[in-house]
């Protein structure tokens, strides 16, 4: 990666593919242990609500889970459930035997006590990694634990691209506990020198062409443009937003960054499919854990 010479293309890294290749992993590695007589992976997901955007994520990451083998338990709650009776769902799904992995879905209606959700929910089933133990885990890094998925999915199309990412510089922007800084935390552990920008953070643009690697996750359309970009840098866009055309984009300008970046991902078809498919990589991998059978797509979960 050099600072001078701007890339004459900018290659498109593709997270659908990329996101293929994960589920088909853990496919593969779902059929084996049947094949050894052991149970198929579970994983519970909990809606509350009928919140339609909601709905359609649980029902993809159902379909995900289903299509590589894993057993899809789904709860679906009216919108008027309380906290107790949500915990109540959740105590039943800790102690489930069938059940590895255990997800409910956010946002959750205002009157639940969203944080009480997510801290009774069972740190080993908890592959959404959000569970303060699994993030504390992440923080000292420390391993059994769980990554949140976005950013273990970042890690990993960073890790297709073959970036040995040791000694270069990531500027990570968004600090939010579900994707900013558990994705600093991951680049941290690879021995990157990470920085993390914020809504407070002062020049912006000079401290993200000082960066080998910019991770964008803010929520803002196309807020960081070609005076954002170090030629020869690698940009990940995890922002998901509306533009003024109505059409799905993300926080980096895409268009405005060729040339410049070496690699980039789109969105759509960026970072989004990486997310699912590293939710069933995080099942398979707690299913490893409470069965023993431990194997090498289990191993490669930090
Ligand atoms: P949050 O709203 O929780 O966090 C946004 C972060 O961006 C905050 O830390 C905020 O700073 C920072 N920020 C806001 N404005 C600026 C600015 N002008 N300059 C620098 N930083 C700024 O969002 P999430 O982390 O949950 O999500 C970020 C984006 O990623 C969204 O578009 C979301 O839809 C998308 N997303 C995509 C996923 C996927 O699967 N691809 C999964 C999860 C999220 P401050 O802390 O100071 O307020």
């Amino acid at each position: 990666m050099s600072e001078q010479t701007p890339s004459t293309t900018t290659r498109v890294i593709d997270g659908k593919l990329a996101a293929e290749r994960v589920r088909q992993e853990v496919a593969v590695a779902v059929a084996e242990r049947r094949t050894r007589g052991l149970r198929a992976p579970g994983l519970a997901t909990v809606l509350v609500g009928a919140d339609p955007a909601s709905a359609v994520y649980v029902r993809n990451k159902r379909k995900a889970a289903e299509g590589a083998g894993i057993i899809s338990v789904h709860h679906e709650l009216p919108a008027e459930t309380t906290t107790a009776e949500l915990l109540a769902c959740v105590a039943a799904l800790n102690v489930d035997d069938t059940v590895d992995g255990i997800l409910v879905q956010l946002p959750l209606p205002k009157h639940i006590d969203e944080h009480a959700v997510l801290v009774a929910i069972t740190p080993a089933k908890d592959v959404d990694g959000f569970h303060p133990d699994n993030v504390a885990r992440l923080a000292m890094g420390l391993k059994g634990g769980f990554v949140p998925c976005t950013p273990l999915g970042c890690l990993r199309l960073l890790d297709d691209e073959g970036v040995t990412l040791a000694g270069l510089h990531a500027v990570v922007v968004g600090r939010s506990n579900i994707v900013g800084k558990p994705m600093a935390s991951l680049l941290l552990q690879r021995d990157a020198t990470v920085t993390i920008a914020h809504s407070k953070t002062k020049n912006l643009a000079e401290l993200t062409r000082s960066a080998d690697i910019v991770v964008a996750a803010v929520g803002r359309v196309k807020m960081l443009g070609r005076e954002h970009i170090k030629p020869g840098a690698i940009v990940i866009d995890v922002g998901i937003n509306r533009g003024a055309d109505g059409k799905l984009c993300g926080d980096v300008d895409f268009d405005a960054i060729q040339g410049i970046a070496l690699a980039a991902t789109p969105v759509p078809g960026g970072v989004g499919p990486m997310t699912i498919a590293m939710l069933l990589q995080n099942t398979l991998t707690s299913f490893d854990r409470a069965t023993g059978s431990l194997t090498s797509t289990a191993k490669k979960a930090p």
